[in-house]
């Protein structure tokens, strides 16, 4: 996969490929949660990343903008998970239950 995505880049200049789980080492961590990029669901629902599939705030009730700054994400942002280092899974499934937890917290 990563060699398909370095010749992507080489052969393609002028887009932008993101790989995840893969590019997070290169990264410094993981970037989901608006660190690099969030997910929206089909409900609109602003999700760290599709690999973790949690909300709490709606891009249907507010703006982007606003949605960047979702307790959740700014918890992860400031918690430290986003920073784990990597060795190949995802750093939020790997720790979904402290995900969870902030979550639940929030609620
Ligand atoms: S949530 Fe997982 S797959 Fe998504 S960017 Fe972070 S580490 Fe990668």
């Amino acid at each position: 996969m990563l060699k398909s995505v370095k010749k992507l880049r080489r052969r393609k200049r002028s887009m932008v490929f993101i790989s995840f789980p893969g590019d997070e080492k290169s990264s410094g961590g993981c970037v989901a949660a608006g660190r690099g990029f969030f997910h929206i669901n089909s409900h609109g629902g602003a999700e760290p990343c599709p690999f973790s599939p949690y909300s709490d705030i709606n891009v249907k009730d507010t703006s982007l903008r606003e949605a960047l700054k979702s307790p959740l994400f700014k918890a992860l942002q400031t918690e430290g998970l986003l920073a784990d280092d990597h060795i190949g899974g995802c750093t939020l499934y790997m720790n979904r239950d402290k995900v969870e937890a902030i979550i639940n917290a929030n609620n």
